[in-house]
């Protein structure tokens, strides 16, 4: 499909190619929406096997972003860039000096953050040349690991989906199965652990899975591969996209389905499924989106109360959310969308009321007999 039509059908509103041959930086940024503010979104490293393949991507999260902040309720819209290299071999100060000043040439309608292969040191790196960055190190007046609040984001939307299947919030007894406990998955652990949640937790980094046996000693480990067939009340995704499919679907036995990994359902047809099935899926990018409401307050100056109460609303969210699922009858996953989208609507709607205005400011302005002469 030729660029163009690639960019309106996804809705983009722009897309910046960027290269420097001089350290070998190659760069998109994509800005899908900036609606409801600015758009946010991390860089990712990663080594493309192609340029497709790499527009492909940043397409694809960028939106995902714009419905992120959205149904947050940020004032931000959606963005996303990545940079074609080999994080183990092409990460240099330079590369990364000279991405912040393309990052400062958009003035602010891009802001960046660390995401897959894109570290606090290398954003430290593209802060040296621009301010529209965050994420940045709690030193330097960033907000440091979002881990633990996207953790806290995970848990508040996974209280909502007890209330709504158990009639309370509370997670004490409850059994929870946690694929992939990695940063979130940690961090998920210890909160559910605290409060009196019976752990079954699985995966593939044998350092992960010590930490764990030190931190978490309560909670048992099962191998990769049994981790869907777990008798649970909550199936917890923290590892990989995708892992709710044709495979999994049918041995999953848990009544809830929440955790932290982006782009759960490997198709959207498996929300209807989970629907019919009577499983309640809990929307991924509205509990995963603790990590985005923690660094999006980095400007107004950060503050862990200030983050925590944001953080917190997500129970409440995820709670009109299943209510939009029952009165529209349809899945989780599109009233999540739905929400976003009317939000997004809505918002558009009260910008153009003021544009009558700022016409009528400039009466005497002729711009198209100007070119004509
Ligand atoms: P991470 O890389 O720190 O942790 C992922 C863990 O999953 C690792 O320990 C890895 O070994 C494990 N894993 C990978 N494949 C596995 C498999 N097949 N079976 C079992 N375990 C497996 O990543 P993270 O930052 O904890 O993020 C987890 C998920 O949440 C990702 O999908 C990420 O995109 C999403 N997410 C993270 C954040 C954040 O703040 N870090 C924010 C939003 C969304």
């Amino acid at each position: 499909m030729a660029m163009f039509e690639h960019i309106s059908t996804m809705g983009h509103e722009q897309v910046i190619y960027f290269s420097d041959p001089s350290c070998n930086l190659k760069a998109i940024v994509a800005i899908h929406d900036t609606t409801l503010g600015p758009a946010l979104g991390g860089t990712r490293m990663w080594p493309y096997a192609s340029e497709q393949e790499a527009l492909m991507d940043v397409l694809r999260l960028s939106r995902g972003m714009t419905y992120k902040a959205a149904v947050s309720g940020l004032n931000l819209g959606g963005g996303k860039a990545v940079i074609i290299g080999n994080p183990k071999e092409d990460k240099t100060e330079a590369l990364f000096r000279s991405y912040g000043r393309l990052i400062e040439s958009l003035n602010g309608r891009y802001i960046t953050a660390e995401d897959v292969n894109v570290t606090v040191d290398d954003i430290e790196n593209i802060f040296v040349e621009t301010n529209n960055v965050v994420g940045v190190a709690k030193v330097h007046g960033g907000s440091g690991n979002p881990a633990p609040y996207t953790a806290l984001g995970v848990f508040r939307g996974m209280e909502a989906a007890l209330t709504k299947v158990f009639g309370s919030r509370n997670v004490s007894g409850k059994v929870v199965a946690i694929q992939g406990v990695g940063a979130v998955g940690f961090e998920l652990s210890k909160i559910l652990d605290e409060r009196g949640a019976k752990i079954f937790y699985t995966d593939i980094n044998e350092d992960n899975i010590q930490r764990m046996k030190e931190c978490v000693p309560k909670a048992e480990y099962v191998k990769p591969e049994e981790i869907f067939d777990v008798p649970c009340d909550v199936h917890t995704p923290c590892a990989l996209g995708a892992s709710i499919n044709d495979e999994t679907i049918n041995r999953l036995k848990a009544k809830i389905i929440c955790g932290a990994a982006n782009n759960q359902l490997a198709e959207n047809r498996h929300g209807t499924i989970l629907k019919e099935k009577n499983v309640l899926y809990v929307p991924d990018y509205l509990i995963n989106a603790g990590g985005l409401m923690n660094v999006s307050i980095e400007f107004e100056g950060w503050s862990d109360t200030k983050s925590r109460r944001m953080i917190d609303n997500i129970y409440n969210t995820t709670l009109n959310i299943f209510s939009i699922s029952e009165t529209e009858n349809v899945p989780v996953n599109q009233a999540t969308d739905l929400l976003a989208e009317k939000r997004i609507e809505s918002i558009k709607k009260i910008k153009t009321s003021y544009l009558g205005n700022v016409a009528h400011r400039f009466p005497g302005r002729k711009r198209r007999h100007y070119i004509d002469v």
